[in-house]
């Protein structure tokens, strides 16, 4: 496990998900996020941080695969509305990906079976584990096929990590909140190994 800090340093490679630095130090922009008052990576690149204007950036490191279809990846939610989420691509056949990918999954590719609405499907903050269904920009996944579908959620009302209840359906184990989602076979077998080092899983 590598967690990477910032400390009067000037550049540090980071891969999705380390640690770059705490939110009283710096703001992120849009190559990195929040969470529990760390400022966490979303891409693979070297940290940038400006100590004057106390903003923090991840410079990516140049993208280095093409995408197939029928590939394989994992990425996280950014919005969800009715029809779609968006959902950045953070892997791809278990290679890390260096600079997220957007892409868009359609309702219609959420499940075999007829799903109304994306908020039954997923929610900002979670992880898929998605196919590529159309490789031209926008990227479309589809979370259709064994073992797809959530593989990480938080609690719509705490912010808790999600337990798996029963299939496409979880529990918070804080607040006891029952929510759906359209879980893969894998859900929470990823999580912690995943949240802690992306880049572990790819050795
Ligand atoms: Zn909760």
């Amino acid at each position: 496990m590598s967690k990477k800090h910032v400390e009067n340093t000037t550049q540090s490679r980071v891969v999705p998900g380390d640690k770059i630095a705490v939110i009283e130090e710096f703001l992120p922009d849009e190559t990195c996020f929040e969470q529990d008052g760390s400022i966490l990576s979303m891409t693979t690149g070297e940290v940038i941080p400006d100590q004057k204007k106390h903003k923090i950036t991840v410079k990516p490191f140049k993208r280095l695969f093409e995408l197939k279809k029928g590939d394989t990846g994992i990425g996280r939610v950014v919005y969800v509305k009715k029809q779609i989420a968006s959902v950045d691509i953070h892997r791809v056949n278990d290679t890390q990906v260096s600079l997220p990918v957007n892409s868009i999954l359609h309702v219609s590719e959420a499940s075999r079976r007829f799903v109304k609405n994306m908020y039954e499907v997923t929610r900002p903050g979670d992880w898929l584990k998605f196919k590529i269904v159309r490789t031209m920009k926008p990227v479309y996944i589809s979370l259709i096929g064994d073992g797809l579908g959530v593989v990480i959620a938080q609690c719509n009302h705490c912010g808790t990590d999600l337990d798996f209840f029963r299939r496409n359906t979880l529990k918070c184990p804080n607040c006891g909140l029952i929510q759906d989602r359209i879980t893969a076979k894998s859900f929470g077998k990823l999580v912690t190994s995943f949240k802690r080092s992306p880049s572990d899983e790819t050795r």
